[in-house]
């Protein structure tokens, strides 16, 4: 990357000072902002808690137009948007359901008269047309795409809507990107360059090892089991803490035992309304992951055969209309879930089959597929379901290693460095298990005595270009 111009460095240390009251920036928002303000499309991969959201704010503070953050996390948003507003540092609007109608349209004609400099929004409401259109008038410089990876393969059994950006991005004119996310594989910034339409971004990856994380597995047979390690973990521990749950029943299970327990605890998931987040909790937030969620699907997700996109294709052929929105071609698939039929119809999109236009309505491509066609495409997605089991594995995996947990995890993200050996923090650096016969595969533990006081050094931060690669535990 060339280095910035002198004069650039001084603005945003003159900003940052000014209106961030900060000293300086780390090394990684540093180089995002600057990519950023050098007008590249960016996808900054860094970990939560490393000042993400200062990657957007200050360019946001410097950029002529209106930058759209695009958030799956109400809360979130929430919090951001009156952080800027308070702060005094941009004027902000946040458009998503937790708004009462009055202050929706209070926000969106607000932003239809150019009034604000950050606007917050969902990838549900940014896909929708009447909102594209807004933001058209609005004048978007830079889009921000939070928690990109969601955008991924990951993205189509999640939150639907993210198929959609891509086509949303092209509507809006192409503005300048920035995506954000805290982990991502190789394989994951691939998918995200292409499924935005921007195999080339600068991609900056900050490195994702933390010697502050120190982890540890606890290896347990039933739930009771793991509810009792969990709440023995919380009596232990001092402070603010958060337990992640795999579902919203797994999440109101172990707050309902916390509580009774005595322990002061709050909880959050994805069907509760915001407002509801419990941020104020003083000692444990359960709290339910939206990632999470994901290895749920993996593992129910019935994927659409040959014969469902076939179907949804002939529905759309039948409409015998120039273009049709999702919404018309429902009625004739009353069958079909909606979140499966967006899932058909970005298939077909992206088996060249159907198209969309200007106002995102989809067209008919033309040409008489054969059904060799729909069995291509239903193919990505049963390789896709095995890619997912095949992760799955690899956390049964992770979990049962005797491997340093941090080699682990740097190798599957292709982030570690050749001299990295053991963070020495981790429970099988500090007790190195035993090789023992049992029926389960345990890895054999590295040599015990490796570890000196003195913990692993960071791995060095990369720049580096888009490229795909296997990703997996090696
Ligand atoms: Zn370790």
């Amino acid at each position: 990357m060339a280095s910035p111009q002198p004069s650039q460095t001084k603005r945003i240390a003159t900003v940052l000072r000014k209106v961030f009251g900060m000293a300086a920036l780390r090394d990684g928002q540093r180089r995002v902002i600057e990519s950023v303000l050098a007008g590249r499309d960016t996808l900054a991969v860094m970990p939560t808690g490393s000042g993400k959201s200062l990657c957007y704010q200050l360019p946001a503070h410097l950029l002529d137009g209106a930058t759209l953050v695009v958030s799956p996390l109400i809360s979130l948003m929430k919090d951001q948007a009156e952080k800027l507003e308070e702060g005094g540092i941009a004027s902000a609007a946040q458009v998503n359901s937790s708004l009462s109608r009055g202050d929706e349209l209070a926000a969106l004609a607000a932003i239809g008269r150019a009034e604000k400099e950050v606007i917050f929004c969902t990838p549900e409401r940014m896909v929708t047309p009447e909102f594209l259109a807004l933001l058209k008038r609005s004048g978007i410089s830079l889009v921000v795409i939070d928690e990109a990876h969601c955008i991924s393969q990951w993205g189509h059994d999640f939150r639907p809507a993210y198929l959609e950006i891509g086509a949303a991005l092209d509507a809006l004119g192409n503005p300048q990107l920035l995506a954000l996310t805290a982990t991502a594989t190789d394989e994951v910034i691939a998918d995200i360059g292409r499924q935005l339409g921007r195999p080339r971004m600068a991609v900056i990856n900050t490195g994702i090892y933390r010697p502050n994380l120190h982890y540890r597995v606890r290896q347990v047979t039933n739930p009771d089991e793991q509810y009792a390690a969990a709440l023995q973990l919380v009596r232990d521990s001092d402070g603010v803490g958060i337990v992640y749950a795999a579902t919203v029943k797994a999440a109101e299970e172990m707050h309902e035992l916390l509580r009774q327990a005595g322990e002061s605890a709050t909880i959050y998931h994805g069907k509760l309304r915001a407002g509801r987040d419990g941020l104020d909790a003083e000692c444990t937030l359960v709290y339910y992951h939206a990632d999470k969620r994901l290895q749920q699907y993996f593992l129910i997700k019935h994927y659409p055969s040959a014969d469902e996109l076939k179907a949804v294709y002939e529905a759309a052929v039948a409409l015998g209309r120039a273009s049709f929105t999702e919404a018309e071609l429902k009625p004739l698939l009353e069958q079909t879930p909606a979140g499966q039929l967006k899932i058909c119809l970005k298939m077909l999109k992206d088996g060249k089959l159907l198209k969309r236009n200007r106002k995102l309505a989809y067209v008919l491509s033309g040409g008489s597929p054969k059904a060799a066609d729909f069995q291509r495409m239903a193919q990505l997605y049963v390789d896709k379901h095995e890619r997912d089991r095949q992760g799955l594995d690899q956390m049964v995996a992770y979990a049962q290693s005797g491997c340093c947990r941090w080699e682990l995890l740097l190798d599957y993200f292709g982030d570690c460095p050749p001299d990295f050996a053991r963070c020495c923090r981790c429970d099988n650096c500090l007790s190195p298990p035993s090789i023992q016969d049992s029926p389960q595969r345990i890895e054999a533990a590295p040599p015990a005595g490796g570890c000196t006081s003195t913990p692993a050094t960071p791995p060095a931060t990369t720049v580096r270009p888009t490229r795909p690669s296997p990703a997996g535990f090696r």
